[in-house]
């Protein structure tokens, strides 16, 4: 049987912090499901920059040669598209003691909705540990360069969309 992961998250855009995740959990698993999930929180949907349909493209175009990484994205809960999918784990990444207790509490509660559903944790990688989306964006939005820190295809994407929009604040 296959051993296939799930990856959630916003992915606002995709990171190198997410890729070396995914690079990684290859090791592990047969074939990993990026699962792009929609905020449901309004604050977090007018801070977002990409569309799900952009972020969706932006990961896809990043794995075009890694046939066993795929690209879904979810609107509802997770663990819901874990049962529809038969997927029996969840990936997701650990950056500090900062993520610990929301990603605790996550896990917890997904235990809850879906006891077949193990979350596997994996540490982030070597000089990643600063690299999130969010951050990311704050720092390009005000001009700085985030080009070591994602896929040439999102920075691309990232200089596009500051050209067009003001995006701070
Ligand atoms: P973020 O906006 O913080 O990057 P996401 O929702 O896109 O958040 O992240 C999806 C998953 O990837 C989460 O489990 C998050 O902790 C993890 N992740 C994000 N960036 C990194 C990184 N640099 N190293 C390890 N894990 C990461």
């Amino acid at each position: 049987m296959k051993r296939r992961a799930i990856y959630p998250g916003s992915f606002d855009p995709i990171t190198n912090g997410h890729i070396d995740i995914i690079q990684r959990s290859l090791k592990v698993f047969d074939e990993v499901v990026v699962v792009v999930a929609m905020n449901l929180r309004k604050s977090s949907q007018k801070s977002s920059w990409f569309s799900l349909e952009e972020r969706c493209a932006l990961i896809r175009e990043v794995f075009k040669d890694e046939r066993r990484v795929k690209v879904d994205f979810c609107d509802g809960l997770i663990m819901d598209y874990a049962r529809k999918h038969k997927v029996h784990a969840v990936l997701r990444g650990l950056r500090a003691a900062s993520d610990f207790e929301s990603e605790f509490m996550m896990a917890a509660i997904n235990r809850e909705l879906n006891e077949g559903v193990e979350t596997v944790f994996m540490m982030t990688g070597k000089n990643l540990f600063f690299v999130s989306s969010t951050v990311l964006k704050e720092v390009a939005a005000f001009g700085g360069s985030i080009k070591p820190y994602v896929p040439a295809a999102v920075w691309r994407s990232v200089k596009e969309k500051l050209k067009r929009e003001d995006l701070r604040g």
